[in-house]
């Protein structure tokens, strides 16, 4: 209990075991089933949601079609039936429109041992028919008097579990723990916010906050204490991470790309193969800000499938080179990390540049090559997989180091990079598709973003539809027609694992359809999955890529990067087993051309909502934002990222899907804090300052979170 030690107020930080009513034995569930070791922890357990004592309906307007109801009754009988073992309670309970059966079928004892005939009771549960009538199951039942008696008429209702319960700890022990709670700690509670924050958003105090989401005196201020409390979770999150990237930046030095040389410009005007977008423009001088500033570059590019983020890795490489350093860039896949080095061989050959592509799959040999070839400076550029970072491979000046497809890699392979040169090299991180934007700014907190808001020109929707796969007919014939017009066609099958065997039937089965109805001479099907030689993969993929066959049949392999801007048609078989990122993904091969494109989601009849919510956002929507955000709602942030880090995301109150503007305001007021006072040394800023230290120290996983 020592405060500089616990870093917070030596009451609050006090064993939940010594608050009155508690003790070891309920302190030991206390800790094992919610994690509340201190009183703090119990402070913040916040009500799940609260019964508005003030809305009773009447039992005549009972009907199964309410989630809830909440009665005001009086018992007219108690009875208690069944065998021993399976005995059940049933009261009968009415009001002035008529009356209802109540039924127990556990805790019979406790229920009967406190309601009595003729007394006055709220009660509250889920109607359900039973025998033609409704009736309640378990519901939650209280003294109507004794609820007269507390301040206003919301009641808190508290996650709790059986093994609590048993503990006489259910929502309403926890309540009865919580008002000793607060009477004791609400007087030292220490400030967070500063005076002039709590002002300018208008919020009640802190301790009126706490108050309130507890026991709420009306609804008005039960949602500014939601609001004040949320807000500050955002806000010492992104406080947090503020700070570290402002101390990463002065701390590391980066090398300094002064100039902007002959590569450059030579590309830019000679070979430069369309006009830039304006918001690849935009990022390429955000760019160039960070590398001629002679600190170092940690930047995330976000943009929308097939915005051009590789156009712009592109130039970020010329930058480099034409300051004498050497340039690369990673990729999550052995199929990527080979267009990447395709795409980027055929921009940068003209100008005499050397590149190399380095994977688990390059001979050793090979190898040998590259490796030296690299340490005398002769290479010019590495592309690969995860095979650059290993030890072996070493750069003689390394400046900048793109990766692409960001949520693939993880924080320690990123930090293996920094160490390949003396000064830790650019990076510049690629996203596949766009982070919801709350995302990026909270997880993403230390990396600067751009983003490419803006297809390139000429770009038509893809034309998405959903087909069952009784329709399976009409879409052969559509896949004949697009081919007759000479384009090519994608039908893509959920990702063959090794344990999944039916995911490899169906690939197959579907394989021998598709040959079967578009036979040769006339047409030619490639097939591409995860159980092939990556030679013969790539074999596969080159035929398609020229052209040379008009079907591609293939697992999501090929879900990234993939670039065939004659390929018009994209057929997503089973699509309900894909999640929402990867459906986009998949989609953003087609519509690369000139000609329009269609993506044919197909499916079977039975769908989970989740599932419908996804195809139907996939068929009205092309915007990856638009799709992210949606993601966000359905999974929640941490499968969206994927990462192992997510626990740093996991609020009590706040909800990156839903509270983008709260995001939004805490992160203005912490740009104007930082600005004011950066190292919050000044007096009035002391609350913020103790107060995120003491968050750093419970979460001492944020530095890892870049
Ligand atoms: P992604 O952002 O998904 O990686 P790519 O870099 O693969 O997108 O670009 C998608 C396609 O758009 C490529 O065929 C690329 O050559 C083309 N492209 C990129 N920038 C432009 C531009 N400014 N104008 C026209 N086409 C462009
Ligand atoms: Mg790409």
């Amino acid at each position: 209990m020592n405060f500089i030690h616990s870093m917070d107020n030596p009451i609050l930080h006090t064993s939940i075991e010594y608050l009155k009513g508690v003790g070891p034995k309920r302190a030991d569930v206390l800790r094992s089933d919610l994690n509340i070791y201190r009183f703090r922890d119990l402070l913040t357990h916040f009500p799940f949601r609260y019964i508005d004592r003030s809305t009773t309906i009447l039992i005549k307007n009972i009907s199964e079609d309410y989630s809830s109801v909440q009665l005001l009754v009086k018992i007219s009988s108690i009875k208690e039936i069944g065998q021993p073992r399976k005995k059940r309670l049933l009261v009968s309970a009415f009001d002035e429109s008529g009356s209802i059966q109540l039924v127990w079928f556990k805790g019979i004892k406790w229920i009967k041992s406190f309601i009595k005939v003729g007394e006055q009771y709220v009660v509250f549960g889920k109607p359900n028919q039973y025998g033609g009538k409704i009736n309640l199951n378990h519901p939650e039942i209280e003294l109507a008097e004794k609820n007269k008696n507390k301040i206003g008429t919301l009641q808190p209702v508290y996650h709790s579990t059986e093994k609590l319960s048993s503990f006489g700890l259910h929502s309403k022990g926890i309540e009865n723990l919580m008002r000793t709670l607060l009477a004791q700690v609400s007087n030292v509670i220490p400030p967070t916010l500063s005076k002039y924050i709590e002002q300018k958003n208008n919020f009640p105090s802190l301790r009126n906050a706490y108050a309130n989401i507890h026991f709420p005196e009306d609804q008005k201020i039960l949602q500014k204490s939601i609001f004040r409390l949320k807000y500050e979770e955002l806000f010492f999150l992104q406080l947090g991470m503020t700070r570290q990237k402002i101390s990463t930046q002065k701390r590391s030095k980066g090398y300094l790309f002064e100039n902007v040389g002959k590569l450059f410009n030579n590309f830019f005007s000679d070979y430069l193969p369309f006009e830039l977008t304006n918001a690849q423009k935009r990022v390429i001088k955000e760019i160039r800000k960070d590398l001629g500033s002679g600190s170092h570059m940690n930047r995330l590019l976000q943009g929308d499938v097939g915005s051009g983020k590789t156009l712009v890795a592109v130039l970020t490489i010329l930058l480099s080179l034409d300051n004498g350093f050497q340039a690369c860039l990673m990729a999550p896949t052995e199929i990527l990390a080979n267009q990447h080095f395709k795409t980027i061989e055929s921009f940068l050959k003209p100008l005499g540049i050397h590149i190399s592509l380095l994977t688990g799959s390059v001979k050793k040999s090979d190898r040998r090559v590259i490796h030296e070839s690299l340490e005398n400076g002769s290479l010019d550029i590495l592309v690969g997989t995860h095979a650059l970072l290993e030890d072996k491979v070493k750069f003689k000046n390394l400046g900048l180091a793109i990766i692409d497809e960001q949520h693939r890699f993880g924080v320690a392979q990123r930090a293996q990079l920094w160490k390949k040169n003396i000064l830790p090299p650019h990076v510049l991180v690629m996203t596949a598709t766009p982070i919801p934007r709350t995302l990026a700014m909270t997880f993403y907190g230390d990396l600067e973003v751009s983003v490419i808001d803006e297809l390139p020109p000429g770009r038509k929707p893809i034309n998405t539809i959903h087909r069952f796969d009784s329709s399976r007919l009409k879409v052969f014939q559509f896949i004949e027609d697009e081919i007759k017009k000479g384009h090519q066609v994608y039908i893509v099958y959920p990702l063959i694992e090794e344990s999944e065997k039916l995911d490899y039937k169906d690939l197959m089965d579907g394989y021998e359809s598709i040959v079967r109805r578009f036979p040769l001479p006339e047409f030619k099907v490639s097939i591409v999955h995860g159980k092939m030689k990556p030679e013969a993969k790539d074999y596969e993929m080159s035929q398609f890529v020229s052209g040379k066959t008009q079907i591609m049949v293939a697992t999501t392999v090929i879900e990234v990067g993939v670039d065939v801007p004659n390929a018009s048609l994209m057929i997503i078989e089973s699509s309900e087993k894909f999640g929402l990122s990867q459906l986009h993904q998949l989609r953003g091969r087609v519509g690369r051309g000139a000609d329009k494109s269609y993506c044919i989601l197909m499916s079977g009849y039975k769908l989970s909502n989740e599932a419908k919510i996804r195809l139907e956002t996939m068929v009205r929507t092309n915007d990856g934002f638009e799709i992210s955000e949606q993601d966000l709602k359905i999974r929640g942030p941490g499968d969206v990222m994927g990462t192992q880090q997510s626990g740093v995301l996991d609020f009590k109150l706040a909800n990156l899907a839903k509270d983008g503007q709260l995001v939004q305001l805490a992160k203005i007021d912490v740009d104007e804090l930082l600005k004011r006072d950066g190292d919050l040394s000044s007096s009035q800023n002391q609350s913020i300052k103790i107060e995120l230290a003491r968050q750093m120290k419970l979460k001492p996983n944020w530095s890892n979170i870049s």
